[in-house]
């Protein structure tokens, strides 16, 4: 075991502090990683604050992981000592049920480990990446293409590959009528993937203060939903709403917004349910959908894919001290459009 600085929440709803974590001896297939940046959530946020129901403390949260690689196990074959790679939001799974076989190791029959706050297959609780380093089984470690430097692309690891994901189950490509739904973390990536994917893309935010970022990220239109009147006008006029909002919203004005046939898919994970009247989805062969994350594979596919079209991350780089202060600017939606914590400052 080696101790690692971290930062982590000593109780439920309590700012983070400072700690030292255990991170385990390397196993055959492991790779040690030197953290460089670890993007801030929403979902960290929610996670220590309990919204997702009670967790093991302390907690250090963090799946949006870049670093270098600093040491490899004996039998470790995809990576080498010095390779700049990512860890998202899983760590391990069975690696054998039809779900994982698929690819899709979010949806492991066993329960995948997911990266903090997850019994792991020793029997101890999953730390983040709020630390200095990370232990990582070599076939859950992506790799970071060249032309992303390593502080923009850490937000891929969660807030990319989770629009990247649905965007593409539901076949959005040219002609496809999208609108995001929030411009936070989640939003701001969706917009630059589905433009990328060649969509129509139509910002739905609560305010107009953010315009010409949307603009400027790739989207065609932009609208405020605190004013009704986008309600009317754009009835009926979208194929695909990715959701991405952090809180409880009106669903039923929403899905009105679908084209006959549409589905809307939340990604956006408040801690309260979502009502439905099912005239919404009925009255125009509406879907409603949910999307959690993506594979391991997938993962590496956007990461790719983002490279190869020039899309990154917005972010803010912050010291570890003032990871607090983020979580109340992220929950006040005053977040353009990421916080990435500088690893080098979790010992300090
Ligand atoms: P974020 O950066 O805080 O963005 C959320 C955006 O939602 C805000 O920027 C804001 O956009 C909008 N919003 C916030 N409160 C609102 C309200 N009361 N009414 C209407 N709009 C509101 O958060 P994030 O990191 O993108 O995460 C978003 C959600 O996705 C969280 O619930 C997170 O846990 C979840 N998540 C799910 C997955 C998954 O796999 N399904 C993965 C990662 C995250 P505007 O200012 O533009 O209105
Ligand atoms: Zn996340």
């Amino acid at each position: 075991m080696s101790a690692v600085n971290a930062y982590a929440a000593p109780r439920e709803g309590d700012p983070l502090e400072k700690t030292v974590i255990e991170r385990r001896e390397l196993g055959p297939l492991d790779v040690l990683i030197d953290i460089a940046f670890a993007g801030i959530c929403h979902s960290d946020i929610h996670t220590v604050r309990g919204d997702w129901g009670p967790q093991q403390y302390p907690l250090a949260p963090g799946h949006e992981i870049t670093g270098t690689i600093a040491a490899v196990g004996a039998g470790v074959t995809r990576h080498a000592v010095g390779d700049r790679v990512g860890v998202g939001c899983l760590v391990n799974s069975c690696g054998e049920c039809r779900n994982c076989l698929r690819g899709d190791e979010q949806f492991c029959t066993q329960g995948a480990v997911l990266t903090y706050g997850s019994t792991d297959r020793d029997g101890t609780v999953t730390q983040g990446g709020y630390s200095e380093q990370v232990v990582v089984t070599e076939a859950f470690v992506l790799k970071i293409p060249d032309a992303l430097p390593l502080d923009v692309a850490a937000p891929l690891l969660c807030a990319g590959i989770t629009t990247y994901s649905p965007l593409r189950h539901w076949n959005v490509g040219p002609g496809t009528r999208v609108a995001v739904v929030g411009l936070g973390g989640l939003g701001h990536m969706g917009v630059q993937i589905a433009h990328a994917l060649g969509a129509e893309v139509t910002v739905l935010s609560q305010t107009l203060s953010k315009k010409d970022d949307g603009l400027r990220l790739g989207a065609d239109h932009y609208r405020a939903t605190s004013d009704r009147e986008t309600f009317r006008e754009l009835r009926s006029s979208f194929d695909v709403i990715l959701n991405t909002v952090s809180a409880v919203i009106d669903l039923r004005s929403y899905l009105s917004l679908l084209d006959v046939g549409g589905t809307m898919v939340c990604v956006g994970a408040p801690g309260e349910p979502l009502s439905v009247g099912v005239m919404s989805l009925i009255g125009g062969r509406r879907s409603l959908a949910g999307s959690n994350i993506g594979g391991i594979q997938e993962t590496q596919e956007m990461l790719d894919f983002c490279a190869e079209h020039g899309i990154a991350a917005e972010i803010e780089t912050i010291p570890a001290s003032d990871i607090n202060a983020a979580y109340e600017r992220v929950l006040a939606s005053d977040v353009r459009y990421r916080f990435v914590i500088d690893a080098a400052t979790f010992g300090s």
